[in-house]
């Protein structure tokens, strides 16, 4: 079950191209006359990370214009049945017409999430487009051009908390299903969505460029929703696949130098550079943290790696710059210990030493990644879980505050990516943090989630 999106709006502001944008398929016809009939549609998106069913509600001739808005009216009810939210769409070239206000205003008027979209908008034809936009009441309106593919990070955000909310009230079943069946290929066999983040200069377009010069690039900058200069699709070829693995690994590099250049704020250098990296790890299941050898770890380094940890994402620090690191045993340590220190959550990150220059270290740094992915996708079987459980609380039982004891029952995995235990027990509120820590450390530890973030909340039976 997925969501549903409906996309509303007059015709010809750019409906059915924004629909075959986010399919990835020229499903629906697009015509230049305007309002040709067509069906209403619809396609199975994705846009990044988020998937949903999309319904165009075009179809509807322009030259009968003195009953189109009742039509209208009834299709653009029809599709909001049921839906999560819906993408409204006026075109920034012509500006605010009269049928967009009066769509506005029926819009108004539902529960259904809006998010404000202003197509055409490539180049600054739009600009006056956007500013009348507001005028609409439905919230900021995200500038894009269907047509051109821009935008897309933009109806990215509005659209994310909308399919947040209704994956929140309609909770479904894990992706992966596992325990015995728990089918490590598949995982190992799906794209990495990785991340560089890191502060400027730290070397990320440079070990960008290394990288994908040394691989065939499978997507051009025209294919399928990957077209955005967010994210380049390429093949790493690993030297030592996992079984039955093909050793030409899909890994999709989420380009943070690419989204400098698009966002057109002009703030400040540094903090524009931890947005960036804000938004390329919603985008990622693994993030790499790229610090400069010859700069250490500065206080913005453990920022970005904390917001990743909060986040759930995977995380691998890589020191770039090797080839002129001085002293590099010494170096190494100190990074190692600044970090350990700095975050708890950080004990056991992978740390690799990587020169974007030389080459040096990248292999090593990408295996570590689809490693990292893999643990964090782990489910382990409830059975174990508990086998473990028990060995834990024998070793070290549970305090008992005020002589009562606290009883902990059992342990289940809710989540896996990343993966997150909920603990049963009587009066587990009174548990102090430090025994739950010990758990903590025992479930990464001890079932082999290395240093992937893992969650783990307390709840008494109901
Ligand atoms: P619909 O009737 O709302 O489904 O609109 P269409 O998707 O059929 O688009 C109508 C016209 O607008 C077509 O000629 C498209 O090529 C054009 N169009 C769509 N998106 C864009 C865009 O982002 N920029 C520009 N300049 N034209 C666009
Ligand atoms: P970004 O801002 O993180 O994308 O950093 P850049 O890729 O633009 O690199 C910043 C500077 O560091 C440039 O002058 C690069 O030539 C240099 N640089 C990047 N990688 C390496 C490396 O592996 N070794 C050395 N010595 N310099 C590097």
């Amino acid at each position: 079950m997925l969501p549903t999106i409906a996309i509303i709006g007059r015709p010809n502001v750019g409906k059915s191209t924004l629909f075959n944008r986010l399919v990835g398929k020229k499903l629906a016809l697009v015509d230049d006359r305007p309002g040709v009939t067509r069906d209403r549609r619809e396609g199975s998106a994705q846009l990044f990370d988020l998937k949903f069913t999309i319904v165009d509600t075009a179809g509807y001739e322009e030259d009968h214009i003195e009953t189109l808005p009742g039509r209208m009216r009834q299709q653009t009810e029809a599709a909001l049945v049921g839906a999560a939210g819906a993408i409204f769409v006026i075109d920034g070239r012509v500006g605010l017409t009269p049928l967009d206000q009066e769509i506005a205003r029926w819009l108004r008027g539902t529960t259904v999430p809006i998010i404000l979209v202003v197509n055409k908008a490539e180049g600054k034809a739009a600009d006056n487009g956007i500013m009348e936009a507001y005028e609409l009441g439905l919230g900021e309106p995200k500038p894009i051009s269907a047509e051109h593919g821009e935008g897309m990070a933009e109806l990215y955000e509005g659209l994310m908390p909308v399919i947040d909310k209704w994956v929140e009230d309609n909770p479904q079943e894990p992706e992966i299903t596992m325990d015995d069946e728990y089918n490590v290929r598949d995982i190992e066999a799906a794209t990495l969505q990785l991340a560089i983040v890191g502060r400027p200069n730290a070397g990320k377009s440079t070990l960008i460029n290394r990288l994908l010069g040394e691989n065939r690039l499978i997507t051009g900058p025209e294919a399928g929703i990957t077209r955005d200069s967010i994210s380049i699709d390429w093949v790493w070829h690993d030297e030592n696949p996992p079984e039955d693995v093909d050793p030409d690994r899909k890994v999709k590099l989420i380009d943070t130098a690419g989204m400098r250049k698009k966002a057109k704020v002009n703030d400040k250098l540094e903090r524009l550079s931890v947005a960036d990296a804000r938004r390329a790890i919603d985008f990622a299941e693994v993030v790499v943290l790229l610090l400069d050898a010859t700069k250490g770890l500065e206080v913005q380094d453990l920022k970005i790696a904390d917001h990743v940890i909060q986040e759930g994402r995977a995380l691998i620090i890589a020191i770039n710059k090797w080839d002129v690191a001085q002293n590099t045993g010494a170096l190494f340590n100190g990074i190692r210990g600044a970090l350990d220190e700095g975050l708890a959550q950080l004990k056991g990150v992978p740390m690799i030493a990587v020169s974007a220059f030389t080459g040096k270290g990248t292999d090593q740094m990408i295996k570590a990644a689809f490693d990292a992915r893999m643990a964090w996708s782990r489910r382990v079987p409830t059975a174990l879980l508990n086998r473990w459980f028990e060995g834990a609380q024998e070793r070290n039982p549970p305090p008992a505050p005020g002589g009562k004891r606290i009883k902990l029952r059992y342990v289940t995995q809710a989540r896996i990516r990343p993966p997150s235990f909920v603990l049963f027990g009587t009066r587990v509120d009174q548990l102090p943090e430090s025994y739950r820590r010990y758990l903590l450390n025992g479930i990464r530890k001890e079932l082999d989630f290395g240093a992937v973030p893992v969650r783990l909340t307390l709840r008494a039976p109901k």
